[in-house]
């Protein structure tokens, strides 16, 4: 099964993907995260990206598009993955279409997770996440049981994104508008959008995406 999931900037995707990634033996494929291990590695791919994502700017088509069908292909991803913040553009939309079509995949389901301007600003403002593993946490919606220690790999080391303050955030959401949401008419032309309620408890996000992928079946 195959899936992206869709969103506006802390509206869950990354911490549902993982849980659905999980469920249902896929792979997350996260651009984000791609980009920022490329950053930190100080490759070409991360020096062209880092101030553009700093500023909350997408990075260019042809960066995401060649990272994303160099994984697809691969044989971790045999069984199904989740595309967790591709596509962001039309054009990522449409090449992504030529790369599956040229491996003979398909894409079974479009996850879109709403949630409201104000909720995202205060979501994205206590984030953080263990350095470690990467698992995501939250100041006031999902604090590690122990204070300071990763509930997942014990890790003592948390960080907080370099792009999740105030100025970078007000670009992302107008960028997110302007660039992003015109995927959903595409994808809803498609039959494959399952859209739900992000507001509700990260649980309950994680039950609502299960049961939109099965009540639509999968391949
Ligand atoms: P994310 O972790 O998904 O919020 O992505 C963080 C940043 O990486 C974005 O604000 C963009 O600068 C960049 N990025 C991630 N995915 C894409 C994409 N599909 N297209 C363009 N830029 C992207």
């Amino acid at each position: 099964m195959n899936l992206i999931f869709m969103g506006p900037p802390g509206a869950g995707k990354g911490t549902q993907a993982k849980r659905i990634a999980a469920a249902y033996d896929l792979v997350q494929l996260s651009t984000g995260d791609m980009l920022r291990r490329a950053v930190e590695e100080g490759t070409e791919v991360g020096r062209q990206a880092k101030s553009v994502m700093d500023a909350g700017e997408y990075v260019s088509d042809d960066i995401v598009v060649a990272i994303v069908s160099e994984r697809i292909g691969q044989p971790e991803c045999s069984k199904g993955f989740i595309l967790d913040g591709f596509p962001r553009t039309l054009n990522q939309a449409h090449s992504l279409d030529k790369v599956l079509a040229s491996k003979g995949l398909e894409i079974d389901h479009v996850v879109m997770i709403r949630v409201d301007d104000e909720k995202l600003i205060a979501r994205i403002a206590g984030r953080f996440s263990c350095s470690t593993c990467d698992a995501a946490y939250h100041d006031q919606f999902n604090r590690p049981k122990h204070k300071n220690v990763c509930d997942i790999c014990g890790g003592l080391q948390f960080s907080r994104r370099s792009d999740d303050n105030a100025e970078a955030v007000a670009v992302r959401l107008e960028v997110y508008y302007g660039q992003t949401a015109p995927l959903l008419p595409y994808y809803e032309a498609q039959k494959s959008l399952r859209t739900v309620d992000g507001m509700a408890d990260i649980d309950v996000v994680t039950e609502q995406i299960k049961s939109a992928i099965n009540a639509h079946g999968s391949d």
